[in-house]
């Protein structure tokens, strides 16, 4: 039985990695934040119905000696570093923040595994953003980055400092360059999520209207069920190495949003609201991944539309207000 350890198990992608490693016979740890309100942190894992399948330990990706005293204990054959401060918006408010979990946060955890398992194979969650002002059409392993957010240079500091570690010590670690992939697990503060939980509350008549910043932007959506499959066959290659994980179509945000309000019966021009308060200082204007890498040396594959995704998200949503309204 291999075991695998997972930061940022309580998030969108944590739940859904966890959901696949379990299938596949893994034992699965995870580190968690402590908080003064436990009993709601790990409410992806319960919507998974796998909350008591794994074991969580508390720790902090700040916090060096506690990632030390976890890999030590847990002695895994796999770390997936999926811990961050993950939304563009916040990194401008909390830039520094940003640096300590995103960027530096990844030193850490090497540290550790290099200090108590070194043979322990890594995966690190780099991003899209990393392109920002995007320097080709179609971004690749090969395409310069230029980030245009405090959480797209972490990002990119982590990003480096993974390749670096591979150089450097011979370690077994790859990162994965995942294009935006949602989820009914998704933050209700990214803009897919925004839209499918706005939309659910304006057909149950809880609300009237949406506010989104900048719809022209354009985004390569995926799944994240999907995208978690592509970290886990990264690590099961003989050689680590960078890939990036994309569906290799973009969309913006108004014909996304569209897709939910038409799921939901309901006219878009009557309800979307644009809100400048909604824009970024600098913005990302478009993203379009080239999974061929992916493709070729991993078999990987999208297998869900963003279609099929914005349908299942809505629904979600309705079941979800539904349950939880009063009356
Ligand atoms: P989420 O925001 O859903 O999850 C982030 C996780 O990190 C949560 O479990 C959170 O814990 C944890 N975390 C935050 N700060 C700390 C800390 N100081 N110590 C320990 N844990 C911490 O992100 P996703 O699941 O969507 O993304 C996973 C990773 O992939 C992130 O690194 C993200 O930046 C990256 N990524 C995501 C993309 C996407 O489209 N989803 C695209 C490309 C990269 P808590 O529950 O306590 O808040
Ligand atoms: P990101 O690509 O990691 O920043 O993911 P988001 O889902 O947060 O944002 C995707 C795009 O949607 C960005 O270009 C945002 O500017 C744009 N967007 C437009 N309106 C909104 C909004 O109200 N909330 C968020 N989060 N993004 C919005």
């Amino acid at each position: 039985m291999k075991t695998a350890l997972v930061t940022g198990i309580t998030g969108q992608d944590g739940a859904y990695l966890s959901q696949l490693l379990l299938g596949k016979g893994y034992k699965v740890f995870g580190v968690i934040r402590r908080s003064s309100h436990r009993g709601v942190e790990d409410h992806r894992l319960r919507w998974l119905g796998i909350a008591d399948k794994v074991t969580l330990l508390d720790g902090d990706l700040a916090d060096l000696s506690s990632l030390v005293r976890i890999v030590k204990e847990v002695r895994p054959d796999e770390v997936y570093n999926l811990a961050a401060q993950s939304f563009v918006a916040s990194s401008w408010r909390q830039p520094i923040l940003t640096a300590n979990i995103t960027a530096v946060g990844v030193t850490n955890i090497l540290e550790a595994i290099r200090a108590e398992q070194p043979e322990a194979r890594f995966y690190q969650a780099s991003s899209s953003e990393m392109y920002g002002l995007i320097q080709e059409p179609m971004q690749s392993e090969s395409t310069p980055f230029y980030p245009r957010s405090p959480y797209a240079v972490a990002k990119l500091y982590g990003h480096w400092i993974t390749v670096n570690y591979r150089e450097s010590f011979g370690m077994h670690a790859s990162s994965g360059i995942l294009f935006n992939h949602e989820s009914p697990l998704r933050g209700v503060e990214f803009v897919t999520r925004k839209v499918t939980d706005g939309v659910a509350r304006i057909k149950l008549g809880l609300a009237g209207e949406l506010r989104l910043g900048n719809v022209d932007a354009k985004r390569d959506w995926g799944h994240a069920r999907d995208y978690v499959k592509a970290m886990w066959l990264m690590l099961q290659q003989d050689k680590p190495d960078d890939y990036v994980v994309a569906t290799g179509r973009t969309t913006t945000v108004r014909d996304m949003c569209r897709i939910a309000f038409d799921h939901a019966g309901l006219d878009m021009e009557r309800h979307l609201v644009i809100d400048p308060a909604f824009y970024r200082p600098a913005e990302v204007d478009v993203l379009l991944g080239n999974p061929a890498k992916a493709e070729q040396k991993l078999g990987w594959r999208p297998e869900t539309t963003l279609e099929q995704m914005i349908i299942e998200m809505v629904d979600a949503d309705l079941e979800r207000l539904r349950r939880t309204t009063p009356g």
